[in-house]
């Protein structure tokens, strides 16, 4: 191994060899931005003595979000969930919402929270985003919603919900923690449905720390949606809805303005990434890169690989082993499903019979490390050590096997009952 790539089996840190990077790479490793410009707009920010409370900072964020989505309001959170709550407590859900399984668990939860029940659909086999064909049968007189994801960024099937929801008389709200910066037909995403949802988490692509954002056309969801953020208060001593402390702090916001203003350089970045990995595993036998539409405005923040066992000789999870133990900690985004997790396994155990195409797709995809942490030569190490282990697979199977026997790698094997 003279040039650090790992062509042998032997190289492989899973069969003895030295693991290919001495700090694990991350999926999701927060992008920072210009650190003096981020210490000045700290520096401000205790000048002013002004930290919380919808201060200027989070103001400035709100409108920048609010231009990039396309909407007038913008309603800044201080995470993701907390907006998922405040979005669906303002659309007034109640009973059953209908929301895709193969999703982040926090998108079933915001839902659960509240007592209203997941209904989970399963997902359209190409896009892995909610299968629009079947929400129509997911639909009982307790329905009061759809909560849709664009996973990866990658849009859902706008136009066909828009239209059961329409049909229905149901609300139309996205989870859009994964897709800001993108684009629908030409129109960003931030703009669909009823509402949508930011999340600005450190391992989003744009972030504020922690954060999150309500986005909306509707004047009156936006006032709804900005009281509850903040106990319900309209005027000092007067409280007129129900309310929980949502808000976003200045210095998340001066975080989140930091990172936008390097969105341009964070998507070149992403997008040279993701290329470079599709060109690394391109010819591996079964196994392909997720692909965007280039004719629209993506992020690229995930970079996702779907492995056909038969094709390629070697389970997904064998290949996340063989990953991890080169320290690369490849995410199985998303596994097993929401309906595999409690306490949904436990209220629907049977859910599985109505999401074969979840259970499916849950078992064959894995997502790579990608943003401003990683780089070509990074990249082309871990498509070496992906290629090594597909060319060996048959041994490693047999090795890895024998493992599994011995015990060495409890929880490994995926499908646990
Ligand atoms: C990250 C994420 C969330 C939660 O956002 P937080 O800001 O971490 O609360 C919700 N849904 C999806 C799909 C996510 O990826």
């Amino acid at each position: 191994m003279q040039d650090g790539l790992k062509d042998q089996l032997e190289d492989l840190a899973i069969c003895g060899g030295t693991p290919a990077f001495e700090t694990p790479l991350h999926v999701g490793a927060p992008n920072i931005g210009d650190r003096d410009r981020l210490r000045e707009r700290f520096d401000d920010i205790f000048d002013r003595r002004c930290l919380t409370n919808g201060g200027p900072y989070v103001q400035e964020f709100e409108e920048r979000v609010a231009k990039i989505a396309g909407v007038p309001h913008c309603i800044a959170t201080c995470n993701g969930t907390l907006a998922l709550e405040i979005a669906i407590k303002a659309l007034g859900l109640s009973g059953e919402v209908i929301v895709p399984s193969f999703t982040f668990v926090a998108t079933a939860h915001a839902l659960q929270w509240q007592e209203i029940t997941p209904v989970f659909c399963d997902i359209d086999p190409d896009t892995f985003n909610i299968d629009p064909n079947r929400v129509a049968e997911m639909i009982t007189p307790r329905t009061t919603g759809i909560l849709g994801v664009h996973l990866w960024g990658r849009p859902c099937n706008t136009q066909m919900l828009v239209e059961v929801a329409r049909e229905r008389n149901l609300k139309l709200l996205y989870d859009a923690s994964h897709a800001f910066g993108c684009t629908h037909r030409g129109r960003a995403i931030g703009s669909f449905g009823d509402a949508e949802v930011f999340s600005f988490h450190a391992t989003k692509f744009i972030n504020t720390i922690e954060g999150g954002a309500i986005l909306t056309k509707n004047d009156e969801l936006a006032e709804k949606a900005r009281l509850m953020r903040n106990f319900g208060f309209v005027t000092y001593d007067n409280v007129t809805h129900v309310g929980t402390n949502g808000k976003m702090n200045e210095l998340s916001a001066a975080m989140g303005l930091t990172s936008l203003d390097h969105m341009p350089h964070f998507i070149e970045t992403n997008r040279a990434n993701y290329w470079s990995y599709r060109k690394g595993l391109a010819d591996i036998p079964g196994l392909s890169v997720i692909s965007y539409d280039e004719r629209e405005e993506c992020n690229y923040q995930y970079v996702v690989v779907e492995v056909d066992e038969d094709e390629a000789g070697i389970d997904r999870d064998r290949i996340v082993q063989i990953l991890a133990a080169e320290r690369v900690l490849a995410r199985r985004y998303f596994y097993p499903g929401c309906h595999r997790m409690e306490p949904y396994r436990s209220y629907f155990p049977h859910a599985g019979l109505l999401l074969p195409v979840t259970e499916r797709q849950s078992g064959r995809i894995f997502s790579l490390p990608t943003g401003t942490a990683v780089g070509e030569e990074e990249i082309e190490k871990v498509c070496r050590i992906v290629a090594t282990a597909v060319k060996h697979s048959d041994a490693l199977g047999q090795r890895l096997d024998k493992r599994m026997i011995a015990g060495t790698t409890a929880g490994y094997r995926h499908r646990v009952a």
